[in-house]
């Protein structure tokens, strides 16, 4: 292992030897048991072997510095030299392009969000040393190494997928088994129907073999008896483990109705837990699944396709999901609960008139079907795609949250999906489902392919909430999934733009919105932000602040492929929101700098050029600068933008200066008036009427539960407990103004509450909770 992990440090490894062996595609086979919380079955996974990482990782950026723009863009596949195995050499149709997608999906902790801790040591870890092998297994064999946490793993072994039916119509050698997988790998994107069909087949065939297996805290690592390299290691694996209940990728829980349900976090840890897998960000798979579980029950994922239900015997159904776009396997998202599906009341006619409506611009089309990325069925390609304004959508709830969704959900997701359209052009994904998740839900928001985790709490109030934030998960399928970080360290990239865009999409989804009117709307919130921007660098370590602090390291990789990241595991890096501002702050500035209408006309071109592909901050800045005329950037160049906004910690000077420069806008003005009249009103004794109570409460609750708390407003003190039950996600911060008044009647409210709800709390935010409090 060339990584030696310093427990006392906080980074994230990430240990899989990508530079050597990369999964193509996961076949899941899955059964979901409530009961004993646990998750079950089997993982096939299918290679293709190479070293071509290690090169690329530590020469692209170089070159992408220094070569012109063009050749940035449209990186040609290098040739791909694949070891030799036995005297075959491979055809150069498998020339793939080495720049593959990465995208971690979006975890917002924007808002008064909490986000995913990690205190926990690795813990509940099988590290019992399963050998079905006695043999001799010296340091010459290799060692594949996949990330692995909190899984009990019963067998390995090899498949033999030269006995699957009906693989002899495609491969030229079916006595071959790695050649097989290589075929099959290898076929080429208008034949991927074909292709998930023998992957399933492949993934039934019997096993020919054990594998030696071995697990510690973060891996599992696997090898085969006088196999020395990653050629001869065989391409075709299925693994048997089952999940822990305490596994950290996974939240067992219960609903807001009240019955059982599990959804992936979102963790530091991303899917470790739930299945083995290649944790770094050049490791890009499709997969496909099959999830069993009680019929009462729904399976969402991430897949392509609207799944419905297989009814199988005693009760039990089965759900399939696939994807076609390779993505990394920490976008992969599960949930399982007995949501229901919400509807429109009656269908509206309006959907399909905005549907038929959309005629793109020539202009912001002209790049259809020439895409940079490794060959997949891309909607960037296909024509009818390209129009597509609203794409298909589903939205689950818990049943008492139904009519919740009807009012504030339903009518806001069309004109938020055409917004992004308006604004970015072709959806990447080819629908959607959107899930309110269950009250311990640590974010507002997550965003996976195919699928958006909505916390409850935007659901009340006005449709403000709810509408940016949805708004905001939307821009990540775009920034974030589409077009990924190579370096998670980076997540200005996927967070800094879904803030920026946000604000740009909520102002087109609101339709009848004057220009000034939006305008000022986003000068509001670029106030909000700055001041929580500010609070933020006064109260955190300052490495944390900087956006791009492995600098010109930035995407490098051990020999292996293996890497950390930085502070990944820092529990309170989850609750800071430096890489959402300074990110929106940067986006923002470049924005008006360039003019708007040339830095989204930009943008869309960018989007055309890097969708399907791992991008660090110098692809999108060296790309921007070289697209907009000289006389519009003076004093801009990559180098001072790294200075002063990605490479420091504290707030930018440009921004400092920008900020200083200007009067407060019109809306915030008024905003503070209205502050300064709550503070009044809270301190005159006369009695409120609890309707008047009760309806700002509805409308304004975290807001008012922080003036309650400030202002020591004890008569109001039943709201502050009722939104720290209901609100979960916004709730952390109010235990920390709870406790910093030092007023013990405070104090003991929110010891109160957290005995109340610490039970059903995700695990980090009850951690985090807990060191306030004791
Ligand atoms: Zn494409």
């Amino acid at each position: 292992m060339d990584i030696k992990l310093d427990p006392s440090r906080d980074d994230l490894p990430l240990m899989a030897n990508t530079s050597h062996i990369l999964v193509k595609h996961y076949v899941l086979d899955l059964d979901v048991d409530f009961e004993s919380q646990i998750i079950e079955g089997t993982i096939v996974l299918f290679f293709e072997s190479g070293n071509r990482f290690k090169k690329w990782s530590s020469s692209t950026e170089v070159a992408c510095r220094s070569e012109s723009n063009e050749a940035c863009r449209f990186r040609m596949p290098e040739p791909y030299q694949i070891p030799v195995t036995s005297t075959k050499t491979f055809s150069s149709k498998i020339g793939y392009d080495d720049f593959v997608i990465c995208g971690k999906g979006g975890k917002d902790t924007s808002g008064k969000d909490g986000n995913h801790g990690n205190q926990e040591q690795a813990s509940g870890i099988s590290s019992s040393k399963h050998c079905c092998d006695a043999g001799n297994h010296g340091s010459e064999e290799f060692l594949l190494v996949l990330d692995c946490c909190d899984l009990s793993v019963l067998k390995v072994e090899e498949v033999d997928v030269a006995a699957a039916p009906g693989i002899e119509k495609f491969t030229r050698s079916p006595e071959l088994r790695n050649q097989i997988v290589h075929d099959l790998v290898a076929l080429p994107a208008d034949r991927w129907r074909e292709q998930l069909d023998c992957y399933a087949r492949c993934s039934q065939a019997p096993g020919c073999g054990e594998l030696l297996f071995d697990t510690d805290p973060w891996s599992l690592q696997i090898r085969k008896t006088g196999a020395q390299t990653a050629t001869d290691f065989p391409h075709a694996i299925r693994i048997r483990y089952r999940t822990k209940p305490q596994g950290r990728s996974v939240t067992w829980t219960s609903d807001q109705s009240g019955r059982p349900c599990v959804y992936t976090v979102g963790s530091p840890i991303n899917n470790r837990a739930l299945f083995p897998c290649q944790e770094p960000p050049v490791a890009m798979s499709t997969w496909q699944a099959t999830v069993r579980a009680a019929a009462s029950f729904v399976v969402l994922m991430s897949g392509e396709n609207s799944a419905k239900p297989t009814q199988l015997r005693e009760g039990y159904s089965s759900w399939y999901y696939y994807v076609t776009m390779p993505m990394p396997a920490s976008t992969f998202t599960i949930a399982v609960g007995s949501w229901t599906e919400v509807k429109p009341e009656i269908c509206s006619p309006n959907d399909l008139a905005i549907e038929r409506s959309s005629s793109p611009s020539e202009a912001d089309f002209r790049y259809v079907g020439f895409c940079g990325h490794m060959e997949y069925p891309c909607r960037f390609q296909n024509a009818s795609a390209t129009t597509q304004k609203i794409i298909p959508h589903r939205v689950f709830a818990p049943v008492c949250l139904k009519s919740a969704c009807q009012e504030t959900l339903l009518p806001l997701i069309p004109p938020c999906l055409s917004a992004a359209y308006c604004v970015l052009g072709t959806h990447p994904f080819s629908r959607l489902d959107i899930l309110i998740v269950p009250a311990n839900f640590s974010s507002l928001g997550m965003a996976s392919p195919h699928i958006v985790f909505l916390s409850q709490s935007t659901l009340t109030g006005m449709s403000q909430l709810c509408g940016t934030r949805l708004c905001h998960e939307i821009a990540h399928a775009w920034f974030g999934l589409a077009i990924g970080a190579r370096d998670w360290t980076e997540e200005w990239l996927s967070e800094g733009f879904a803030t920026h865009l946000e604000d740009v999409f909520w102002a087109k989804a609101q339709q009848q919105l004057a220009p000034h009117e939006a305008q000022e709307q986003q000068e509001l919130r670029a106030c909000l932000r700055w001041h929580r921007l500010q609070d933020e660098v006064q109260n955190s370590p300052e490495e944390m602040q900087v956006l791009r602090p492995n600098k010109e390291k930035t995407g490098h990789v051990s020999d292996s492929g293996s890497s950390v990241i930085r502070h990944g595991l820092n529990p309170e890096k989850v609750f800071m929101q430096v890489h959402y501002l300074k990110g929106y702050f940067l986006l923002r500035f470049l924005a008006k700098r360039l003019g708007e209408d040339t830095y989204f006309s930009f943008l869309r071109k960018f989007v055309h050029t890097f969708h399907g592909q791992l991008i660090l901050s110098q692809d999108f800045l060296q790309m921007l600068l070289e697209n907009i005329p000289e006389e519009k950037r003076p004093e801009l160049s990559v180098g001072n933008i790294f200075r002063d906004w990605l490479e420091s910690s504290g707030i930018p000077q440009p921004l400092q200066r920008e900020r200083q420069a200007r009067a407060e806008c019109g809306l915030a003005q008024q905003v503070s008036a209205e502050v300064a009249k709550w503070v009044r009103v809270n301190r005159r004794p006369r009695k409120r009427k609890r309707k008047d109570r009760e309806e700002v409460f509805e409308k304004v609750r975290h807001r008012w539960c922080e003036l309650i708390v400030k202002h020591k407003y004890t008569k109001a003190y039943r709201d502050v407990e009722r939104f720290l039950q209901e609100d979960q996600a916004m709730g952390i911060y109010l235990y920390g103004e709870l406790m910093l008044s030092e007023d013990p009647r405070q104090q003991h409210l929110a010891r109160r509450c957290f005995e109340l709800s610490k039970e059903q709390m995700d695990r980090s935010s009850a951690e985090v909770v807990a060191e306030m409090l004791f």
